[in-house]
Protein backbone atom coordinates (compact mmCIF):
# COMPACT_ATOMS: atom_id res chain seq x y z
CA UNK A 1 0.00 0.00 0.00
CA UNK A 2 1.44 3.27 -1.04
CA UNK A 3 1.18 6.31 1.36
CA UNK A 4 -0.50 9.24 0.63
CA UNK A 5 1.06 12.79 0.81
CA UNK A 6 -0.12 16.35 0.31
CA UNK A 7 2.18 18.88 -0.09
CA UNK A 8 1.35 22.80 0.37
CA UNK A 9 3.52 24.73 -2.21
CA UNK A 10 3.40 28.46 -0.53
CA UNK A 11 5.49 30.16 -3.36
CA UNK A 12 6.44 34.10 -2.73
CA UNK A 13 3.53 34.72 -0.35
CA UNK A 14 3.05 35.84 3.28
CA UNK A 15 5.28 37.43 6.31
CA UNK A 16 7.36 35.49 8.38
CA UNK A 17 4.57 36.22 11.00
CA UNK A 18 2.14 34.71 8.83
CA UNK A 19 4.29 31.90 7.84
CA UNK A 20 4.50 30.81 11.67
CA UNK A 21 0.94 31.27 12.54
CA UNK A 22 -0.08 29.11 9.27
CA UNK A 23 1.84 26.00 10.37
CA UNK A 24 0.97 26.14 13.58
CA UNK A 25 -3.22 26.59 12.61
CA UNK A 26 -2.31 23.89 10.25
CA UNK A 27 -0.81 21.76 13.28
CA UNK A 28 -3.92 22.48 15.08
CA UNK A 29 -6.19 21.47 12.81
CA UNK A 30 -4.66 17.98 11.95
CA UNK A 31 -7.27 15.21 12.83
CA UNK A 32 -5.84 11.21 13.02
CA UNK A 33 -5.10 11.20 8.92
CA UNK A 34 -2.38 9.00 8.69
CA UNK A 35 -1.03 10.08 5.37
CA UNK A 36 1.71 12.21 4.97
CA UNK A 37 1.47 16.17 4.61
CA UNK A 38 4.06 18.71 4.05
CA UNK A 39 4.38 22.73 3.50
CA UNK A 40 6.69 24.19 1.08
CA UNK A 41 7.54 27.72 2.62
CA UNK A 42 9.63 30.42 0.72
CA UNK A 43 13.61 29.59 1.75
CA UNK A 44 14.26 32.59 3.99
CA UNK A 45 11.56 31.09 6.56
CA UNK A 46 12.87 27.40 6.79
CA UNK A 47 14.63 27.85 10.31
CA UNK A 48 11.86 29.34 11.74
CA UNK A 49 9.32 27.00 10.27
CA UNK A 50 11.97 24.27 11.37
CA UNK A 51 11.91 25.51 15.24
CA UNK A 52 8.02 25.34 15.08
CA UNK A 53 7.40 21.85 13.50
CA UNK A 54 10.34 19.69 15.48
CA UNK A 55 8.83 16.38 16.21
CA UNK A 56 5.33 17.77 14.32
CA UNK A 57 3.99 14.98 11.68
CA UNK A 58 3.44 18.28 9.75
CA UNK A 59 7.15 17.84 7.22
CA UNK A 60 8.68 21.02 5.01
CA UNK A 61 10.55 21.43 2.06
CA UNK A 62 11.86 23.93 0.03
CA UNK A 63 9.99 25.22 -3.23
CA UNK A 64 13.48 24.57 -5.32
CA UNK A 65 17.12 24.06 -5.25
CA UNK A 66 20.40 24.41 -6.93
CA UNK A 67 21.62 22.08 -9.79
CA UNK A 68 25.04 22.67 -8.59
CA UNK A 69 26.64 21.54 -5.65
CA UNK A 70 28.17 24.64 -4.19
CA UNK A 71 30.60 27.65 -5.66
CA UNK A 72 30.15 30.70 -7.75
CA UNK A 73 26.20 30.49 -8.03
CA UNK A 74 24.68 33.91 -7.27
CA UNK A 75 21.20 33.51 -5.63
CA UNK A 76 21.23 30.03 -5.60
CA UNK A 77 20.46 27.57 -2.39
CA UNK A 78 22.12 24.29 -2.26
CA UNK A 79 20.67 21.20 -1.30
CA UNK A 80 23.55 20.49 1.32
CA UNK A 81 21.57 23.93 2.97
CA UNK A 82 18.54 22.58 2.65
CA UNK A 83 19.60 19.63 4.57
CA UNK A 84 21.06 21.51 7.38
CA UNK A 85 17.72 22.87 7.90
CA UNK A 86 16.42 19.63 7.96
CA UNK A 87 13.86 19.64 4.84
CA UNK A 88 12.37 16.67 3.89
CA UNK A 89 11.44 17.53 0.12
CA UNK A 90 12.42 19.98 -2.22
CA UNK A 91 9.95 20.53 -5.65
CA UNK A 92 11.90 20.64 -8.56
CA UNK A 93 10.49 21.61 -11.79
CA UNK A 94 7.57 23.56 -10.84
CA UNK A 95 6.29 24.86 -14.45
CA UNK A 96 6.58 28.30 -12.83
CA UNK A 97 10.48 27.96 -12.71
CA UNK A 98 10.25 26.12 -15.87
CA UNK A 99 8.20 28.93 -17.82
CA UNK A 100 9.81 32.02 -15.64
CA UNK A 101 13.11 31.31 -14.93
CA UNK A 102 13.99 29.28 -17.93
CA UNK A 103 14.68 25.94 -16.39
CA UNK A 104 15.21 22.68 -18.69
CA UNK A 105 14.79 19.11 -18.40
CA UNK A 106 18.77 18.96 -17.68
CA UNK A 107 18.66 21.55 -15.42
CA UNK A 108 15.67 19.86 -13.69
CA UNK A 109 17.30 16.53 -13.81
CA UNK A 110 20.33 18.03 -12.03
CA UNK A 111 18.51 19.87 -9.03
CA UNK A 112 16.49 16.20 -8.23
CA UNK A 113 20.36 14.44 -8.17
CA UNK A 114 21.64 17.42 -6.00
CA UNK A 115 18.15 16.74 -3.72
CA UNK A 116 18.68 13.23 -3.86
CA UNK A 117 22.50 13.58 -2.79
CA UNK A 118 21.37 14.87 0.53
CA UNK A 119 19.05 12.46 1.01
CA UNK A 120 16.16 15.27 0.61
CA UNK A 121 12.89 13.84 -1.21
CA UNK A 122 12.57 15.51 -4.77
CA UNK A 123 9.08 16.17 -5.70
CA UNK A 124 9.21 16.20 -9.64
CA UNK A 125 6.64 18.57 -11.11
CA UNK A 126 5.97 17.35 -14.68
CA UNK A 127 3.27 18.41 -17.28
CA UNK A 128 1.95 20.04 -20.32
CA UNK A 129 0.39 23.21 -21.20
CA UNK A 130 -2.84 24.07 -23.00
CA UNK A 131 -1.41 24.05 -26.84
CA UNK A 132 0.19 20.65 -25.99
CA UNK A 133 -2.57 19.33 -24.43
CA UNK A 134 -4.69 20.24 -27.44
CA UNK A 135 -2.13 18.98 -29.93
CA UNK A 136 -2.29 15.66 -28.06
CA UNK A 137 1.42 15.99 -27.01
CA UNK A 138 0.52 15.37 -23.12
CA UNK A 139 2.28 12.37 -23.03
CA UNK A 140 4.88 13.28 -25.49
CA UNK A 141 6.11 15.93 -23.30
CA UNK A 142 5.76 14.08 -20.01
CA UNK A 143 7.98 11.21 -21.43
CA UNK A 144 10.89 14.17 -22.17
CA UNK A 145 10.03 15.86 -18.58
CA UNK A 146 10.77 12.36 -17.31
CA UNK A 147 13.64 10.66 -19.14
CA UNK A 148 15.74 13.39 -18.39
CA UNK A 149 15.50 12.65 -14.98
CA UNK A 150 15.75 9.14 -15.16
CA UNK A 151 18.97 9.29 -18.00
CA UNK A 152 20.65 11.39 -15.22
CA UNK A 153 19.88 10.02 -12.24
CA UNK A 154 19.07 6.47 -12.75
CA UNK A 155 15.30 4.90 -12.49
CA UNK A 156 16.20 3.62 -8.58
CA UNK A 157 16.41 7.33 -7.90
CA UNK A 158 12.32 6.89 -8.05
CA UNK A 159 12.53 4.56 -5.26
CA UNK A 160 13.67 7.93 -3.13
CA UNK A 161 11.61 10.12 -5.38
CA UNK A 162 7.85 11.70 -5.65
CA UNK A 163 6.14 13.10 -8.98
CA UNK A 164 3.58 15.48 -9.00
CA UNK A 165 1.53 16.11 -12.44
CA UNK A 166 0.62 19.16 -12.71
CA UNK A 167 -1.01 20.15 -16.13
CA UNK A 168 -0.08 23.92 -16.72
CA UNK A 169 -3.17 24.64 -17.36
CA UNK A 170 -4.72 23.71 -14.21
CA UNK A 171 -2.25 25.59 -12.04
CA UNK A 172 -3.59 29.02 -10.30
CA UNK A 173 -6.67 29.12 -13.09
CA UNK A 174 -9.45 27.66 -11.19
CA UNK A 175 -9.72 25.16 -13.87
CA UNK A 176 -9.21 21.47 -12.52
CA UNK A 177 -8.62 18.54 -15.00
CA UNK A 178 -11.22 16.48 -14.14
CA UNK A 179 -10.97 13.06 -12.16
CA UNK A 180 -10.72 10.91 -15.48
CA UNK A 181 -7.89 13.15 -16.93
CA UNK A 182 -5.63 12.97 -13.98
CA UNK A 183 -6.12 9.37 -13.61
CA UNK A 184 -5.26 9.07 -17.37
CA UNK A 185 -1.88 10.89 -16.74
CA UNK A 186 -1.40 9.20 -13.29
CA UNK A 187 -1.52 5.92 -14.74
CA UNK A 188 0.55 7.03 -17.82
CA UNK A 189 3.42 8.30 -15.84
CA UNK A 190 3.38 4.98 -13.82
CA UNK A 191 3.32 2.69 -16.60
CA UNK A 192 5.96 4.79 -17.93
CA UNK A 193 8.25 4.17 -14.52
CA UNK A 194 6.74 0.42 -14.20
CA UNK A 195 8.84 -0.60 -18.09
CA UNK A 196 11.79 0.52 -15.98
CA UNK A 197 10.89 -1.27 -12.35
CA UNK A 198 7.61 -2.62 -11.36
CA UNK A 199 8.49 -2.38 -7.73
CA UNK A 200 9.54 1.23 -7.94
CA UNK A 201 6.45 2.16 -9.79
CA UNK A 202 3.92 0.17 -7.39
CA UNK A 203 5.21 2.26 -4.38
CA UNK A 204 5.88 5.96 -6.26
CA UNK A 205 3.84 8.72 -5.00
CA UNK A 206 2.15 10.51 -7.42
CA UNK A 207 0.55 13.56 -6.33
CA UNK A 208 -1.97 15.89 -8.15
CA UNK A 209 -1.60 19.26 -8.36
CA UNK A 210 -3.96 22.49 -10.31
CA UNK A 211 -6.38 23.95 -8.70
CA UNK A 212 -7.32 21.25 -5.91
CA UNK A 213 -9.77 22.74 -3.22
CA UNK A 214 -11.55 21.36 -0.22
CA UNK A 215 -14.26 20.36 -3.11
CA UNK A 216 -12.69 18.66 -5.67
CA UNK A 217 -10.04 16.91 -3.31
CA UNK A 218 -12.39 13.72 -2.49
CA UNK A 219 -12.63 12.57 -5.93
CA UNK A 220 -9.30 13.33 -7.57
CA UNK A 221 -7.90 11.26 -4.16
CA UNK A 222 -10.17 8.43 -5.04
CA UNK A 223 -8.63 7.69 -8.13
CA UNK A 224 -6.39 4.55 -8.15
CA UNK A 225 -2.92 6.04 -8.95
CA UNK A 226 -3.35 9.32 -7.43
CA UNK A 227 -1.76 8.97 -4.40
CA UNK A 228 -2.29 12.88 -3.16
CA UNK A 229 -1.84 16.38 -3.89
CA UNK A 230 0.79 19.51 -5.19
CA UNK A 231 -1.66 22.28 -3.27
CA UNK A 232 -0.79 25.96 -4.45
CA UNK A 233 -3.27 28.61 -3.72
CA UNK A 234 -5.31 26.60 -0.84
CA UNK A 235 -2.29 26.14 0.81
CA UNK A 236 -2.14 29.44 2.37
CA UNK A 237 -5.15 29.27 4.32
CA UNK A 238 -4.60 26.22 7.44
CA UNK A 239 -8.91 25.39 7.54
CA UNK A 240 -8.57 24.89 3.34
CA UNK A 241 -5.36 22.87 3.17
CA UNK A 242 -6.40 20.69 5.95
CA UNK A 243 -9.90 19.89 3.88
CA UNK A 244 -7.50 18.69 1.25
CA UNK A 245 -5.73 16.26 4.03
CA UNK A 246 -8.89 15.09 5.56
CA UNK A 247 -9.61 14.13 1.76
CA UNK A 248 -7.30 11.43 1.37
C1 LIG B 1 1.07 24.69 -7.78
O1 LIG B 1 1.53 25.80 -7.96
O2 LIG B 1 1.82 23.73 -7.60
C2 LIG B 1 -0.38 24.56 -7.76
C3 LIG B 1 -0.88 23.37 -7.88
O3 LIG B 1 -1.09 25.73 -7.61
P1 LIG B 1 -2.70 25.87 -7.46
O4 LIG B 1 -3.14 24.82 -6.47
O5 LIG B 1 -2.90 27.25 -6.96
O6 LIG B 1 -3.28 25.62 -8.82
Amino acid sequence: MRRSLVVGNWKMNGTLASAKSLVKDIVSGLGNTNADIAVCPPFVYLPEIDQSLQGAHLKFGAQNVADQESGAYTGEISASMLKELNCTYAIVGHSERRSYYGETNESVAARFSQALSQGVCPVLCVGETLEQREQEQTFQVIDEQLDAVIDHAGIASFAEAVIAYEPVWAIGTGKTASDEQAQEVHQYIRQQIAKRDQTIADNLQILYGGSVKPDNAKGLFAMPDIDGGLIGGASLDAESFVKIYNSI
